[in-house]
């Protein structure tokens, strides 16, 4: 697939808000919370970002922000993919060790 030679940087993603893309210098869709309705240490949020160079490729941005500070990890998409597998398994024996614990 071969794009144009010289695409518009502001073109935005399907997935952009389109909202202050040229001054912050990246496309950014709009945050999703990881949020669980109970009290949690951390705060997180997760949305895509993408630069406005014409190769750029989407990223995943996850902030946590927790104890009067923010840190944000910006990862690939495939650093994402992979982490969301290891997700799934830490959780999937997590949830089994308390069944054992607690049956
Ligand atoms: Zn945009």
């Amino acid at each position: 697939m071969n794009g144009p030679a010289n695409p518009d940087p502001t073109r935005h993603p399907r997935w952009c808000d389109r909202n202050g893309c040229t001054a912050r210098g990246e496309h950014r869709s709009a945050p999703r919370g990881a949020d669980t309705n109970r009290p949690e240490a951390a705060i997180v949020e997760l949305a895509l970002t993408q630069s406005l160079h014409p190769a750029a490729q989407p990223m995943v941005s996850l902030t946590g922000i927790g104890g009067g500070a923010a840190v944000t990890l910006t990862l690939s998409v495939g650093q994402a993919t992979a982490a969301r597998y290891k997700l799934a398994v830490l959780i999937d024996e997590a949830r089994t060790d308390n069944r054992h614990r607690w049956s």
